[in-house]
């Protein structure tokens, strides 16, 4: 199986497993786990903040930033695209008592002028703007990088209204790679941040929320509170530690699986491909297949790709490069689907 449904579906190579056996290991809710310690110091000097805290997955991460940075009664500012929105069940209802306000963007990212429209004035009978999140890469606007002037404009107009900023920075590493800015540049002046080791990395479990020390400490209280303390879990993150040491440069090899993929079916009749920046390629048909049509046949020959934003659109075909898919197999995805797309929907 070529399997392009999503990055999630990696499964750890042999040295991460010899790394994740090797682990050293203590109760993590005793602050006692030398090796999530370790991931934890290594996360937030990656991202130049004070500190990390390991979390099971981008979803609590995420969460837990929203709980610790709103108060219930408030609105969020996020993308109408945005992950945070469209598929964590409503958790910032659940958990934060907040509700978003969603800017649409173009192609994943709003501006400066949007958010100061978005905010609300302090009038008694408005729900007060409590964080502004972003998006990078952008997963349903397909894995587009957050342009850098568009962010610092906007981590400038939050902070002058005293509204902190979260970034939702899952695949930060491909925006790093693909941009050849370091993590830390791209999120410098964000009041937290999380990444995911679980998507391109290639680790089987495992986020990281970064941002200031008390900021942290809350956050610690908010995840033992959703469940989220973890005992012996530097196994799991001893699988973190090796993938930030070896897995973040090779992203540039499912960058140029993604460009391959994207290019050699750009000049095909039946369809158009959006542009293509990192790891993940989208694929819009014409009117003769559908996505779930056009999937279950690539299925059926062995390549897995999803319909883009489950059931909103039978015309958009997300495929997503990753670790375990080679040159090779991204050759071969190209020749079926070319053959396919020329082949008349049945
Ligand atoms: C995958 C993803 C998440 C959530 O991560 P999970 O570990 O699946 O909960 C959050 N944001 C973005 C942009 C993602 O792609």
């Amino acid at each position: 199986m070529i399997d392009l449904r999503s990055d999630t579906v990696t499964r750890p190579t042999e040295d991460m497993r010899a790394a994740m056996a090797r682990a050293d290991v203590g109760d993590d809710v005793y602050g006692e786990d030398p090796t999530v310690r370790e991931l934890e110091d290594r996360a937030a000097e990656l991202m130049g903040m004070d500190a990390a805290l390991f979390v099971p997955s981008g979803t609590m991460a995420n969460q837990i930033a929203i709980a610790c940075h709103t108060q219930p009664g408030q609105e969020i500012i996020v993308e109408s695209g945005s992950h945070i929105l469209n598929v964590e069940v409503a958790a910032m209802a659940r958990f934060s008592g907040v509700m978003p306000r969603a800017i649409a963007g173009q192609e994943g990212s709003f501006t400066a002028e949007q958010v100061e429209t978005a905010l609300r004035p302090d009038v008694y009978y408005l729900a007060p703007t409590g964080l502004v999140c972003l998006e990078s890469t952008h997963n349903a606007a397909g894995g587009r990088v957050w342009p850098g002037d568009r962010v610092r404009e906007i981590i400038e107009l939050a902070g002058a209204k005293g509204v902190p900023t979260h970034l939702d920075g899952a695949r930060i590493f491909n925006a790093q790679v693909a941009t050849g800015t370091p993590a830390r540049e791209l999120v410098a002046g964000f009041d937290s941040m999380m990444f995911c080791l679980s998507k391109g990395l290639g680790c089987p479990i495992g986020s990281l929320l970064c941002g200031g020390s008390s900021f942290i400490e809350d956050a610690r209280r908010v995840r033992k509170t959703l469940g989220g303390g973890m005992r012996q879990a530097g196994i799991v993150a001893a699988a973190g530690l090796y993938a930030l040491e070896h897995h973040v440069d090779r992203l540039a090899e499912d960058h140029e699986n993604a460009r391959l993929l994207a290019t050699g079916i750009a000049e095909l009749p039946a369809v158009s491909v959006w542009p293509q920046e990192t790891n993940i390629v989208v694929i819009e048909l014409d009117g003769l297949h559908t996505a779930p049509d056009l999937c279950r046949r690539l299925g059926e020959q062995g390549v897995l790709a999803s319909p883009a934003a489950a059931g909103t659109d039978r015309r958009r075909i997300r495929m997503v490069t990753h670790l375990d898919v080679s040159r090779a197999e991204m050759m071969r995805t190209v020749d079926l689907l070319s053959q396919e797309l020329r082949s008349p929907a049945v």
